[in-house]
């Protein structure tokens, strides 16, 4: 019998896996990049003898497909994905085509905010007792795990690009975090199409499956009320008691699944601000539903440290506090940033503005932030918003000097925060890469 082709494009993490696997499942596999692949990708395929090609896009090689998977940074508008989808060949995500070659339980996580930080807290609970897998927008593909570590589950970090590429995937528990706004340029400027997007995560659910949501927010509120969700819905909530799913009782966090309750004192998290609160009660629920033990899940709380770039406690100078939130490439998330700032702040914000609207902000920078250092190209968004709230506003297009003038603003008990709230490109490589100068800098000081 003839082979079936599995045509993939996009030569990165995702797509290599996606190769590797393929090939192993039989498939005649051609991998396609109109970009560069990278020389470790390159070597992968060279030693697996799957054919690849980069800087093109060669139709004749392509269109013959059975099979495309589609790497999430490629938009759907492309022409030669609408050739394929005209051509009624599948375009799937690494999500769908991987989870066929599974029968692991499946934790899929998305959300706007707080995905890494929820999914990696989530895999450090079950870790512990359980033999799991952290895959998706993290580390290893979730497709090369598949198939060379085979673990008995997944939490998997799941983007709405992942999302949009599914067709039977099925997580036996879904954690939606939040929905704000975010990439709206890939949902023909609709935040509706974007909301759906994240909503699929629940798609081929049934009621023996799980649906862990922020109750607390009015997005997911409103879409639950008017659409059908076939799973058992777990909502966490910061402000009101739920019965079955989590709440904040004073400062406790009480998890109620089927009258059996865990309670944890919210003081004892190692990670800081409410927005961490409700990604310990996702993740915590997660862990109460794979029958983690209760003092396990306590403990791994109270010694899990967070993510690099995510409010990220760099230094203490001069008794001043420089804090790394690098990763806060839109308004909400630089939101929770600042909400949990228990000290005058530093505030060094801006970059590559996504159609900000920074309302929101105006509360907390008029309660706590001194002087704002702008780091972008283009700032003057920022000084119209702030320019009347802070007696210090200043601009730079270098990091180095950014930290060196908030360095000279801060007084002792003072706190320096990088939560630029806009993505990093116009200045840098990408957000790590931001937040890794901000180290470096602050380390020279
Ligand atoms: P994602 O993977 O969804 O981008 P991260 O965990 O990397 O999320 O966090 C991105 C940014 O959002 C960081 O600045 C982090 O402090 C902030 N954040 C984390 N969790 C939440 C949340 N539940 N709500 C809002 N912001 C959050």
């Amino acid at each position: 019998m003839k082979k079936q082709r599995l045509v993939i494009l996009g030569g990165g993490e995702s797509g290599v896996g996606t190769a590797l696997l393929g090939r192993a499942k039989g498939y005649d596999v051609f991998v396609s990049d109109k970009g560069k692949i990278k020389d470790n990708y390159k070597e992968v395929l060279m030693r697996n003898e799957i054919e690849w090609e980069e800087g093109q896009h060669t139709e004749s090689k392509i269109l013959n497909a059975d099979v495309a998977m589609k790497s999430p940074g490629i938009p759907d508008k492309v022409a030669l994905v609408q050739m394929l989808l005209k051509n009624e060949i599948p375009v799937l995500s690494e999500i769908e085509f991987a989870s066929k070659y599974t029968n692991a339980t499946l934790v899929g996580i998305t959300g706007s905010n707080g995905k890494t930080t929820t999914a990696s807290l989530t895999h450090h609970i079950l870790k512990q007792e359980l033999n799991v897998g952290l895959a998706g927008n993290i580390g290893d593909s979730f497709a090369k795990q598949v198939l060379e570590d085979d673990f008995e589950n997944y939490v998997l970090e799941i983007s709405s690009f992942q999302l949009d590429g599914i067709r039977d995937f099925k997580p036996r528990i879904a954690v939606l975090t939040n929905i704000t706004p975010d990439h709206l340029d890939r949902y023909d400027y609709k935040f509706e199409n974007y909301v759906d997007s994240k909503f699929r995560i629940a798609l081929n659910q049934t009621k023996e499956d799980y649906f862990i949501y922020d109750a607390d927010d009015e997005v997911i509120v409103e879409w639950l009320e008017s659409h059908d969700i076939k799973s058992t819905l777990l909502p966490f909530s910061l402000k009101k008691k739920i019965e079955n799913g989590a709440y904040l009782d004073n400062d406790n966090i009480k998890i109620t699944i089927d009258n059996n309750q865990i309670i944890m004192p919210t003081k004892n998290l190692a990670l800081e601000g409410k927005h961490n609160v409700k990604n310990a009660m996702a993740a915590s629920t997660v862990s109460h539903l794979l029958k983690i033990r209760k003092q396990t899940i306590r403990e791994s709380l109270e010694n899990f440290h967070g993510v690099e770039h995510r409010l990220e406690q760099v230094l203490k100078i001069n008794k001043v506090q420089y804090i790394n939130d690098s990763k806060a490439t839109n308004v909400n998330a630089t939101y929770y940033a600042l909400e949990s700032m228990d000290a005058p702040t530093v505030w060094i914000v801006g970059g590559t503005d996504k159609g900000n609207d920074y309302t929101e902000l105006f509360s907390f920078v008029n309660e706590k932030v001194k002087a704002i250092v702008c780091l972008g190209i283009d700032n003057e968004k920022l000084i119209e918003n702030f320019g009347n709230m802070v007696d210090v506003i200043v601009e730079t297009q270098f990091m180095k000097e950014a930290v060196k003038i908030a360095y000279k603003i801060a007084e002792a008990g003072d706190n320096v925060l990088l939560s630029p709230a806009c993505a990093s490109f116009d200045l840098f490589e990408n957000y790590e890469d931001r937040g890794r100068q901000f180290k470096d800098a602050v380390r020279n000081l």
